[in-house]
């Protein structure tokens, strides 16, 4: 396997008020999960309720195939690809797609990787998002063990 990673940002154009921005990311979730999970694709995606910042790890064809088809999803629009490369081993190997919605109670994550305020792609790159995405999913799995 060309085993790939691939780092993309993009916006959120959710303008479905019913939703909420938490069941907008369950959704989401849901369905990259089970996908995910048949084409071995792993990965993780934050979530600020304006902007999304992906990774997806996996043979390389296929995770270009699921970018290409996520590019087309009108829930996002302005999807900049950060960074494409080949990768050793995968580093989110236990999540098909873990995902984080930003909240108060990881606000100290972000201010680690020097986040204080709203995302702003453009300031990213893309080694911080993936240390981001390893601390919140380390979070994650902390709370999922407390609860
Ligand atoms: P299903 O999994 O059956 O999902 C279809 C369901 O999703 C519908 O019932 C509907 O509720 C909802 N849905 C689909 N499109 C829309 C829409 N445009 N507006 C509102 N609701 C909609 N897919 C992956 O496979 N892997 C990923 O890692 C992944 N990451 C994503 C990240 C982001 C930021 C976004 C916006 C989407 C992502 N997706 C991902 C979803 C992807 O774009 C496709 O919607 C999905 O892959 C389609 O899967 P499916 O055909 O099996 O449909």
């Amino acid at each position: 396997m060309n085993l790939t990673r691939i780092v993309y940002s993009s916006a959120d154009t959710s303008s479905d008020k019913n939703l909420s921005k938490l069941q907008q990311l369950r959704d989401i979730l849901a369905s990259a999960q089970k996908n995910n999970a048949k084409k071995d694709i792993t990965g993780f995606l934050i979530y600020d309720g304006h902007f999304f910042l992906q990774i997806l790890e996996g043979d390389r064809e296929t995770v270009v195939q699921t970018f290409d088809r996520i590019k087309r999803d009108n829930r996002h629009d302005s999807v900049h690809l950060m960074d494409m490369t080949p990768l050793e081993n995968r580093q989110f190997a236990d999540w098909s797609m873990g995902g984080s919605m930003r909240s108060l109670d990881a606000q100290e994550i972000y201010l680690k990787h020097g986040i204080g305020s709203a995302i702003n792609p453009e300031q990213l790159s893309a080694h911080t998002v993936v240390n981001l995405a390893l601390d919140l999913q380390e979070y994650e799995r902390q709370v999922r063990h407390s609860t």
